[in-house]
């Protein structure tokens, strides 16, 4: 039993309902497990803390990797294989569409230093047997006619995905809601071990910035036999974990902005579109619905201000990239902050009840006494969000994860 006073009401607790927390929570909940997840609630895509709502929604295993980083491309390439079964079982338990799109990316060069950029990335993608079909400039437009003239060559990626991130999150959280996850609205300030009780973790509820305006019930202290932190780049401010994997963890800001087409306009890109332009990176994201995300800045700054130099600069390049850019309506610039780590890949464990520093990969010890860290997602947690739950439920089985997941143990930092 634990403390006087305390409640053990919920087999699993997450701490946190962005993508990774959200999954994870309606994952775990299938097994049969009671389960809560903790967030500070605000839903709004500019003024709420979610990285999750701000994405892009690229499924990118290849684009979003940089040569070197070999564990963590396995690790996407398994992610993109899982992410179509694990989409079309949440669409049906949630009853509703994330606009899931598989027409591939194209990424495209204005020079010819920007192709032969395109042409090692081509080679690497060929050497890990991955479809990529090198393109002229007159191909390129053939596939997307609207696509500046001064295209002078491109790469299809066919089997890069995309889903609509904001659509995706909200069917988790109906299916979540579906599978009986109780929703609490809070923010956990620390988390530990209940003394002298071995089957419990405490999570205190420090309170969103209003919390009784929501009419948190989490007030009291929580608890349960489980505990999973998802909390994104706030993982790093929450006390009770190793410090050296608090540290890790760094928010790291993008800005996007948001296009609508005019009734009548045809949809101007039919498939995602990377392009480099003038040294920077962008990306144009269609959606089914005729929405066109534009990204994005890559910041070492924690705040979630959107600046004009990065509206300015998002919607040159993007005209850049393709002129009818400029006949869309303007309907959203935002800010998110990716929860960075510093060697770019997840931290996805168990941190094990011998002491705050010990960090085990697979898990041993009972698991009823778990406390599980899922964050650190950084560039790619839409992407990875379906193997993440597979992995945390997993973990909470004491089953170890697949195989692809064992560099990204909360043990490489200490
Ligand atoms: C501009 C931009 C573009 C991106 N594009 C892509 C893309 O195309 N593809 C891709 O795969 N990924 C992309 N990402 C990355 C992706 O958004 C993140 O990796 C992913 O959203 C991380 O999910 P999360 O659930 O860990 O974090 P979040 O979505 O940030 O959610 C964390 C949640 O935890 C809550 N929380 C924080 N602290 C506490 C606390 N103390 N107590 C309780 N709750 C707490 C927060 O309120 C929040 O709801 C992009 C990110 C940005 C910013």
């Amino acid at each position: 039993m634990p403390a006087k006073g305390a409640q053990v009401d919920t087999d699993v607790i997450v701490v946190g309902g962005g993508v990774i927390g959200t999954a994870a929570a309606w994952r775990a909940a299938r097994l049969g497990r009671t389960v809560t997840l903790i967030d500070p609630g605000d839903r709004d895509p500019v003024t709420g803390d979610q990285a999750s709502l701000v994405a892009a929604g690229m499924l990118g295993p290849v684009s979003e990797s940089v040569f070197g980083e070999r564990d963590l491309l396995n690790l996407n390439l398994h992610a993109v294989r899982r992410f179509p079964a694990f989409n079309a079982e949440l669409e049906q338990a949630a009853g509703q569409s994330t606009g899931l799109r598989t027409e591939g990316t194209l990424s495209v060069a204005y020079d010819s230093d920007d192709l032969a950029a395109l042409d090692r990335l081509t080679d690497f993608r060929h050497s890990l047997g991955l479809k990529a079909e090198r393109l002229n400039a007159r191909e390129c437009r053939k596939l997307e006619p609207f696509l500046t003239p001064g295209v002078t060559g491109g790469v299809l990626a066919a089997g890069d995905l995309s889903v609509d991130n904001r659509r995706y999150l909200a069917a988790l959280r109906v299916a979540a809601r579906a599978a009986g996850v109780r929703f609490v609205r809070g923010s956990v300030d620390s988390v530990d071990r209940v003394p002298g009780h071995a089957a419990g973790i405490r999570v205190r509820a420090g309170g969103g910035p209003n919390p009784t305006a929501h009419g948190v019930e989490s007030h009291r202290d929580q608890y349960a036999g489980q505990v999973v932190i998802a909390a994104g780049h706030g993982t790093s401010r929450i006390n009770g974990l190793p410090d050296q994997v608090r540290r890790a963890i760094r928010p790291v800001k993008g800005q996007v902005l948001r296009l609508r087409h005019p009734k009548g306009l045809p949809p101007i890109l039919t498939r995602t579109v990377r392009a480099v332009v003038q040294g920077r990176d962008i990306y144009l994201v269609p959606r089914e619905n005729g929405e066109l995300v534009v990204g994005a800045t890559q910041e070492e700054r924690g705040d979630r201000n959107v600046t004009a130099g990065a509206v300015h600069d998002l919607l040159r390049d993007a005209i850049t990239a393709a002129p009818a850019v400029s006949e869309l309506i303007f309907a959203e610039a935002s800010a998110g902050l990716r929860p960075g780590t510093s060697d770019n890949g997840p931290i996805v464990g168990v941190i094990s009840e011998n002491g705050s520093a010990e960090c085990e990969f697979p898990p041993t010890g009972h698991p009823r006494n778990g406390l599980v860290i899922a964050a650190g997602h950084f560039r790619n947690g839409i992407l990875l969000s379906a193997v993440t739950a597979d992995a945390v439920t997993a973990l909470l089985g004491d089953r170890p994860p697949d195989e692809v997941w064992k560099p990204f143990s909360p043990r490489r930092f200490m």
